[in-house]
């Protein structure tokens, strides 16, 4: 039987390929190198104790911070569990205000509905106009009315790649005393992400995003939080300064480590690239079929992602018809739940305007010229183009 050829990735929101230097860096940690790093007898302890620390220093520096201001975690997800369960959970004798949006991952969406199922926190959700956008006279007014303990705002969104001003957030939370909290899994690698320069308190981010392993996340604590203004949820050992007990995933973390470096030498040159094809795909996207609708072009977003849709066709059908390509509809934690996306429902999306949004997000091989392979936005407009006016007859 004649071998399909993989689909063009065209899904790097959800996932990256593992950089074959990061895959090289990691290999010797689970043969050679397998020392426990928490066996400090012996050299094989005190070597995976050392890639780990190397790694930490990596970490840090692609963001600002300083290496004892990150603790590893198994994703950014339980990042965001820990940053604000464990604030909440380290003063229970007072009921918490959280401030939020409407368009958050649902890991900080069901971590805040988690903590009010348990009487520990009442949340407030904030919506955004049609563009994604926050009205920050709004957020000042909550932040204060509510003498919230704190503000959790993701850096760029997930499904549409609206940047959210964090810097301006940061002061806003500050000014009425409450701590900001940012979900940067989609922008670190793609956009700015400096944590002195932004004055965040807490920030979570994870390896896969940015062709590094997947399991293993990190959560920046600006000043290195003590334990007891930050609660553990995971208790034992003591690991990771007693905020993350259970032996480390050497491997991933070097891993990890390895892709922060290789993120910060290349990350610019990437990024101009990335915004290069986004504006030439969406420039003949629009030229193609004037009516597609794509998210949210007037504001300031990522460039490793279009979300378009188009009057009347299904995303679903389209996705069909397209099949050497692979990108999605929305999160992919969402499109198992087959519900209609949060986030373009908080933008103001009717029910049949979400199932007509594709999610198409660019990674760095197509900032690679050599890699033939891959489709000029040319090509990628007039394949998607071309679709749409089929399923349209
Ligand atoms: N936050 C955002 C904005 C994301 O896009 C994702 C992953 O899709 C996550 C959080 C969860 O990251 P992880 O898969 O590392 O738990």
């Amino acid at each position: 039987m004649a071998q399909q050829s993989a689909p063009v990735y065209l899904d790097y929101a959800a996932t990256t390929p593992v950089d074959r230097r990061v895959v090289d860096t990691m290999h010797p940690f689970f043969v050679e190198q397998f020392g426990n790093p928490n066996s400090l007898d012996h050299r094989l302890g005190w070597d995976a104790r050392d890639a780990i620390e190397r790694a930490r220093v990596q970490v840090a520096m692609l963001i600002n911070a300083s290496p004892n201001e990150i603790v590893f975690t198994s994703s950014a997800t339980e990042a965001i569990n820990l940053a604000i369960k464990g604030i909440v959970l380290s003063n229970r004798s007072k009921h918490h205000r959280l401030v939020t949006t409407t368009v958050e991952h649902s890991a900080v969406l069901q971590t805040c509905r988690q903590l009010e199922e348990w009487r520990l926190s009442t949340t407030e959700y904030l919506p955004v106009d049609s563009d994604g956008c926050l009205d920050l006279d709004q957020v000042e007014e909550s932040v204060a009315a509510n003498a919230s303990t704190m503000l959790s705002v993701m850096h760029a969104n997930n499904e549409t790649g609206t940047l959210y001003p964090i810097n301006e957030l940061a002061s806003i939370a500050h000014r009425s005393g409450s701590l900001l909290m940012t979900d940067a899994t989609q922008s670190v690698g793609k956009a700015n992400v400096d944590v002195r320069a932004s004055q965040v308190d807490l920030l979570a981010f994870s390896a896969h995003k940015i062709y590094g392993p997947k399991g293993i996340g990190a959560l920046f604590i600006r000043g290195g939080l003590s334990r007891q203004e930050l609660s553990p949820l995971i208790v034992g050992g003591g690991q990771e300064h007693g905020l993350r007990s259970g032996t480390e995933n050497v491997a991933a973390i070097v891993g990890f480590g390895k892709a922060c470096e290789i993120t910060m030498a290349e990350q610019m040159q990437h990024a101009e690239a990335l915004g290069d094809y986004q504006r030439d795909f969406e420039l003949k996207l629009k030229a193609l079929h004037p009516d597609v609708v794509v998210l949210s072009d007037q504001t300031k977003r990522l460039p490793s992602i279009s979300n378009v849709s188009f009057p009347g066709v299904e995303s679903k059908e389209l996705i069909q018809e397209l099949r050497g390509y692979a990108f999605s509809r929305q999160a992919a934690c969402a499109t198992s739940a087959a519900k209609p996306s949060h986030v373009l429902q908080a933008l103001g999306r009717t029910e049949p305007q979400c199932r007509q949004a594709i999610r198409i997000s660019f990674g760095k091989s197509f900032t690679n010229q050599a890699n033939a392979s891959l489709p000029s936005a040319q090509k990628l407009a007039s394949d998607i183009a071309a679709a749409v006016s089929l399923l349209r007859h």
